[in-house]
């Protein structure tokens, strides 16, 4: 556990999404050199983080953010400022006036999209760009298999090469390409020379690509220098804008989400009942699966003491995971799990009435701030 953490962490109400900001900070200088070396424009995608209390720190390092529709686009414009690009797989008429009022660059997924919207974004007089979501056919996905992976079979996600052709293409800015999730500089690159090869005829009638998200740039093992000369040369060849849009690549390893043991109990082996749920704080726990990391915890049998950590909610399944501890636990421990800012709290729900953690900020010199904190009511005006 770094020290500026395990000195502060009696002090942390629990359960708690922290935000290292030195981490964070750090995050945020590799994104400026992306952007300064590659020439790129590199924009947080805020369906995956969305914290406007440390907006004004990533502002500085990212050149705006990309929004799944309606919501974020206005959460984009409104709290981080800067450009605002919206994908969605389908726009409703009712908001498309809005969304075309908070944003830059609007992404269409369909021709039938494209031909429905395509002559408001015109009549806005806005300066809005239009472009169009290609399914690239390829991709190289790490994490979760088909249900992250936007190119598996029967995929809704873009348009399919051999429909490409009878697109407006005078009217279309850019080519937006999402084929990523938690991949290393490998899938970058190669899904950047994968658009060159397949899609060059198309790539030469745009201004710009969008390489989507699912670039994992800050997570150990990824070498930022292969992905800048194969943005750098794609830039060259085709004499195009090079966009990026990671959302967990930023805030990868950023963050913790802090909990107490209430109880332990015994069936066959020890449980540990904490303050935290995998079901309601942690869905990605469940969902991927995954068994998220606990600081000084290895995997069960590695150190002496071996239990399971399970949520306080009346759903069986609502399990952390197994791990291995120095000691034995007890009520009142602190537990911290690592890497929690990634589609975390964005996606936590109140299910069972549970209560939603503090967010607060760990600063390198200055202790810990709580920057939201909520309780009945949020659960309550949900329902
Ligand atoms: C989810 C998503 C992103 C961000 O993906 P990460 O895996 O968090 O980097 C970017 N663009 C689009 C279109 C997405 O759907």
């Amino acid at each position: 556990m770094p020290e500026h953490l395990a000195s502060r962490i009696s002090t942390i109400a629990t359960p708690a999404y922290v935000v290292d900001m030195a981490a964070l900070m750090r995050n945020m200088e590799t994104a400026s050199l992306i952007r300064r070396e590659a020439g790129c424009r590199i924009l947080l995608s805020t369906k995956a983080f969305a914290l406007p209390e440390v907006f004004p720190l990533m502002r500085e390092h990212l050149d705006g953010t990309s929004a799944s529709g309606l919501y974020e686009a206005r959460l984009g414009r409104e709290e981080f400022g800067k450009e605002v690009h919206v994908f969605s797989p389908a726009y409703r008429e009712e908001t498309f006036g809005e969304i075309l009022g908070v944003c830059d660059h609007v992404t269409f997924n369909s021709p039938s999209q494209l031909e429905r919207f395509l002559p408001a974004v015109e009549k806005s007089g806005k300066g809005v760009r239009a472009g169009i979501r290609v399914n690239p056919g390829y991709s190289r996905v790490t994490l979760g298999g088909e249900l992250y992976d936007p190119c598996s079979p029967r995929s809704r996600f873009g348009v399919r090469r051999h429909l490409l052709d009878v697109l407006p293409w005078d009217s279309l800015d850019f080519i937006h390409v999402h084929a990523l999730c938690e991949s290393l500089h490998d899938g970058s690159t190669a899904l950047i020379e994968h658009v060159g090869k397949t899609l060059g005829e198309y790539v030469r009638r745009v201004g710009a690509v969008n390489f989507g998200g699912g670039h994992f740039i800050n997570k150990q093992g990824y070498d930022v220098w292969q992905l800048i000369r194969a943005v750098r040369s794609f830039r060259q060849t085709f004499g195009v804008e090079v966009i990026l849009e990671p959302g967990s690549g930023l805030v990868v390893d950023a963050g913790y989400l802090v909990s107490t043991v209430l109880d332990i109990v015994h069936n066959e082996t020890d449980i540990a009942v904490l303050d935290t749920s995998a079901a309601c704080h942690m869905p990605d726990v469940l969902e991927v699966p995954y068994t998220p990391p606990v600081l000084g915890a290895q995997a069960p049998g590695v150190l002496p003491y071996t239990c399971i950590l399970a949520g306080p909610t009346c759903m069986t399944g609502d399990i952390i995971g197994e791990y291995s501890f120095e000691e034995p636990l007890e009520p009142g421990d602190r537990l911290v799990f690592g890497d929690m800012l990634q589609y975390s709290f964005v996606k936590n729900n109140t299910f069972n009435g549970m209560p939603l953690p503090d967010i607060g900020l760990l600063h390198e010199d200055a202790g810990y701030e709580v920057v939201r904190r909520f309780g009945y009511t949020d659960f309550r005006g949900r329902l």
